[in-house]
């Protein structure tokens, strides 16, 4: 169906002075994108494409009796506070739990074995001495040279590095391969020595340049923990824990966003074409699905791709081959996950946790454990634990070629190896994810800033979602957020 002036004639929404805006892509981005505009610009006519069957693009909850399963996301960060912010916006925050008390901990394997990352090891930042002085997942020798990180010159250069240039730099190799490495890799599923810095983890780049490094960036924060908290406290009348899900899963969520939309939602329309008319305005084509609805056919003032980079770049190639050729140089990495159900009885209890990393340096084929069923109520029933195990990603991209079979039995022999579990699994199902999870390679900033400076001279067109900015819910919710405010600001200003 082409949607184009040329076939359809198409009424000046901008004559009639209600804007008329188009979103593609119904993901977190997408729906938040629409959520802020409607606030934002009660009188807009928003309208929201999506090609799958469903919203929440890569965030999906599979509820298969008697098992919650969390096919992507399975929660989010409250630290950057946009997206429970968003949440209690619309009044959902009743509906969210925090993690499970009990097995509150998160290991890594040394030597085939399950050990605890050090409390209070903060992704690369050490900031309790006595968990690291008594830890196993380091040799005496690590532990000195992480220790010795508080004399560590700080970097002159303002270059962007690679995590893994950073790490061993700040932190000596030991701490990098053991800790920094799995941990890194199993959020961004991504190589440290090509992921950036500055992109990936601006807050250590940031301390190091202000405090001078990581250690002693720790003792001017817990110098401020106190006074900060108090304000927080004061500020937001809440405290909420560092991590929280719907208690109905993700999905859950996402279709409570959807359903508070007043914008209209198109589900299982694939927009094929994009074209600028000479006035800046957009037309849209689109591959319907059967069955689905059909969609307006004015042009829209406003464009905004809530996509995946290389998928907009295939939109934007005809109508933008520079803005295109950038967004192609944005790389995703594509991962499977195998979901296990498996009996309690059999876990070692040690193993008992949120979940466990795996180092590269430890030559297996699993990135990371996860046990869903530890972190979250309701997951599934008491006589069993809920794995989901994480394969392939930029680290072991070959794995991704392997079939689901060969991928379900590679899953359950690591987890008879790790967790000791060696009956079969009372259930289980392979996720896979392809091209999903954006790569910020080094340098990734300045390619964004390249971009945007593109979209300067396309005020009609906006792009958000998880390449740009951080591939965090959190992250995504605010840079929808900033998107919808620009777009407002536009027609306010008209
Ligand atoms: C396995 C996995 C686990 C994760 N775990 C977490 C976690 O626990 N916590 C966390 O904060 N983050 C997590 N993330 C990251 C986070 O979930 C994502 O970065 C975020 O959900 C991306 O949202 P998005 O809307 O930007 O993109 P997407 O979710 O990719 O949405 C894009 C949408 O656009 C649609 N689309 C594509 N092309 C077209 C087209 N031509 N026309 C119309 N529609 C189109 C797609 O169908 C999709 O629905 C995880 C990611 C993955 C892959």
């Amino acid at each position: 169906m082409d949607l184009s002036s040329k076939d359809t004639p198409f009424q000046s929404a901008r004559n009639a002075s209600i804007p008329k805006i188009a979103i593609v892509g119904a993901g977190i981005s997408g729906l938040s994108t629409a959520w802020y505009l409607q606030r934002l610009l009660p009188n807009a006519s928003i309208h929201l494409f999506e090609s799958g069957d469903q919203v929440g693009g890569v965030i999906q909850t599979v509820h298969t009796d008697p098992f919650l399963i969390e096919k992507g996301a399975d929660n989010f960060a409250t630290l950057m506070p946009d997206a429970i912010q968003m949440v209690d916006e619309m009044g959902l925050r009743d509906e969210f739990i925090s993690p499970k008390p009990d097995h509150r901990l998160a290991q890594v394997v040394r030597d085939g074995k399950v050990v605890p990352i050090p409390n209070g090891f903060s992704l690369m930042q050490p900031t309790r001495i006595s968990s690291i002085v008594k830890t196993r997942a380091l040799s005496l020798q690590g532990k000195l040279r992480m220790a010795a990180e508080y004399f560590v010159k700080r970097r002159e250069s303002t270059a962007d590095e690679s995590v893994e240039s950073f790490a061993i730099r700040r932190l000596g190799r030991e701490c990098f391969e053991r800790l920094v490495e799995p941990i890194v890799g199993g959020i961004f599923t991504a190589r440290s020595e090509t992921l950036s810095m500055q992109a990936a983890m601006p807050q250590f780049v940031a301390m190091e340049r202000e405090h001078g490094g990581l250690i002693r960036g720790a003792i001017a924060k817990q110098k401020n923990q106190e006074a900060a908290e108090r304000s927080a406290r004061q500020a937001t009348g809440a405290r909420y824990d560092q991590f929280l899900a719907p208690k109905q899963g993700m999905s859950w969520w996402l279709n409570a966003i959807r359903d508070r939309l007043t914008a209209n939602v198109y589900l299982n329309q694939s927009i094929t074409e994009i074209k600028q008319l000479e006035d800046q305005r957009w037309t849209l084509s689109t591959k319907m699905a059967p069955q689905s609805q059909t969609i307006p056919v004015e042009a829209f003032d406003s464009l905004i791709l809530a996509l995946p980079s290389h998928r907009s770049a295939a939109l934007l190639q005809k109508p933008k081959p520079k803005l295109a050729n950038l967004l192609e140089r944005i790389p995703y990495a594509s991962s499977a996950i195998a979901v296990l159900a498996v009996p309690r009885h059999e876990i070692r209890n040690e193993a008992l946790c949120f979940g466990i990393v795996v180092p590269k340096i430890e030559n297996r084929d699993v990135l990371a454990i996860s046990l869903s069923s530890e972190k979250y109520d309701g997951r599934c029933p008491e006589d069993m634990v809920l794995l989901r195990v994480f394969m392939g990603g930029a680290v072991r991209p070959e794995l991704m070629e392997k079939s689901d079979d060969q991928l379900l039995a590679i899953a359950r022999k690591e987890v008879k190896e790790l967790l000791g579990v060696s009956s079969l699994p009372r259930w289980q199902s392979l996720v896979r994810w392809n091209e999903a999870m954006p790569q910020y390679l080094v340098g990734h900033n300045a390619l964004v800033t390249s971009i945007r400076d593109l979209l300067v001279d396309i005020p009609s067109l906006k792009l958000t979602g998880n390449a740009f900015d951080g591939v965090g819910i959190p992250q995504c919710v605010r840079g929808a957020k900033r998107i919808a405010e620009q777009v407002a600001k536009q027609f306010q200003s008209n």
